[in-house]
This record gives C-alpha cells, structure tokens and sequence, in this order.
C-alpha cells in the first residue's frame, strides 16, 4: 500500500506518515486527535517503483503525480462546499 504525509494542525504540529489505501484518508491526528492536512507527495512506494523504472517510463512519474494534484483539489473543493453548507 502507498505511504502518505499528513501534518497534524494540532497542537503537536507534527508530520505524520501513514500507510493506507489510495481511497482512504487520515481524517485526525493519532496522537492528539486534532485535524490533519494532507501534505501533496508522492506516495514512497510508488516513488520508489518509479525510480527504478524511471529511465524506461519518463511519464509514470508525472502521471501518477497530476493524479495526486487533481485528487487534492477534489478534497478541497468537497471541504470547501462542507463549509458553505454548514
Ligand atoms: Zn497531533
């Protein structure tokens, strides 16, 4: 499964590395339960295969990132619509 990086907006403030379905999401901090962002990286693993490939496949790389970028402003807008709702 891909690793993510989210930051705590708590009050440990801290970085944390989760592992987790690509559909999945980390919706608080496990230390202190405050919300978390999302940080916008590159899943390791992915990162990983495609380092090693990377010479044969140019594009996987900035695929699989657009992907990551388009699914991060997916969660924003949905946030963003959550508030104006509420
Ligand atoms: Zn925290």
């Amino acid at each position: 499964m891909p690793r993510y990086a989210y930051r705590c907006l708590g009050e440990c403030e801290d970085a944390i590395q989760v592992t987790h379905g690509i559909d999945d999401r980390l919706e608080e901090c496990p230390a202190c339960k405050e919300a978390v962002r999302k940080m916008l990286t590159i899943p390791i693993s992915l990162a990983a295969q495609t380092a090693a490939s990377v010479t044969a496949k140019p594009g996987a790389l900035v695929d699989a990132y657009i992907k990551e970028v388009k699914e991060e402003l997916r969660q924003q807008k949905k946030e963003v619509r959550g508030d104006i709702d509420v």
